[in-house]
């Protein structure tokens, strides 16, 4: 049984026109501790997606199950904070008056102060800064900030990690190095995941399963050696 299926999803969005259909039919299956990324260009409704995931936006046909619980159907919408699912956005959006250790250790609110503590460091050993607990978010480079959020993603050890377009704001060189580092974060933390990306080269350096978007499906779902060796 897969980890996370996406099973034959319909979104619309309400727009001045009428409902305009963005998702159509799109459908996925994630074994757990893989990596799946979307890849496809600007608008073809990545984002989307990840925030139907999340349980931002609700489904108009087909279903969404993780760990072999429906979280979403046309009827039915898990709310997102119940379906343990961990988000690394785009612009890092640490919280920038806590220091690092408070911001990874956000989500762990719940647990006992030497538990989380404890938790916290293994986090900050796992992205490579084990000395970093004490600083702020502004006194890190762009990729520590980014490695940062991944450790806060992955505190609560969520069911799915969900990065959305996590590079974008990093330069070149960086983004190649840290798509790299990333995949064995995510694979040391036993996590299953999904990257959305418009990026070839950050897809074939993290995905184990790349599903190429267009219009609103995924038009080919295969590995990347498949994927750059076809004809
Ligand atoms: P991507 O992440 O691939 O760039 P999105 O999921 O953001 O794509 O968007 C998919 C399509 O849905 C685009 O045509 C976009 O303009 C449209 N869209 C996104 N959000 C909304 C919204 N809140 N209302 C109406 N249309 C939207
Ligand atoms: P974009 O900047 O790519 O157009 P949006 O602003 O629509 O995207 O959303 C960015 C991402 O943040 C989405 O993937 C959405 O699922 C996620 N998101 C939005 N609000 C929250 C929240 N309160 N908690 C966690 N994730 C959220």
């Amino acid at each position: 049984q897969p980890h996370l299926q996406l099973d034959r999803i319909h979104i619309a969005y309400d727009t001045p026109t009428g409902a305009q259909e963005v998702i159509s039919g799109l459908s996925l299956a994630l074994a757990k501790g893989q990596i799946g990324c979307l890849l496809g260009p600007s608008g073809c409704g990545k984002t989307t997606v990840l925030r139907a995931i999340c349980g931002f936006e609700p489904l108009s046909g087909g279903a969404i199950t993780l760990h072999g619980v429906t979280v979403s159907d046309a009827r039915y919408s898990m709310p997102p904070e119940k379906r343990k699912v961990g988000v690394v956005f785009q612009d890092y959006a640490l919280f920038p008056h806590l220091s690092v250790a408070d911001n990874i250790g956000f989500g762990l609110r719940k647990l006992p102060r030497d538990a989380r503590q404890a938790r916290v460091q293994e986090l900050l050993g796992l992205v490579g800064l084990p000395q970093a607990g004490g600083k702020y978010p502004h006194e890190l480079s762009g990729g520590q900030q980014q490695r940062v959020a991944l450790a806060r993603a992955l505190a609560p050890a969520p069911e799915l990690l969900l990065l959305d377009e996590p590079f974008s704001n990093l330069d070149v060189d960086l983004r190649e190095r840290l798509a790299t580092e990333v995949r064995d974060i995510i694979k040391h933390a036993g996590a299953t995941a999904i990257l959305v990306t418009h990026d070839q080269f950050e897809a074939f350096a993290i995905a184990d399963e790349i599903g190429v978007m267009s219009n609103g499906t995924i038009v080919q779902w295969d590995d990347p050696y498949n994927l750059y060796h076809q004809p």
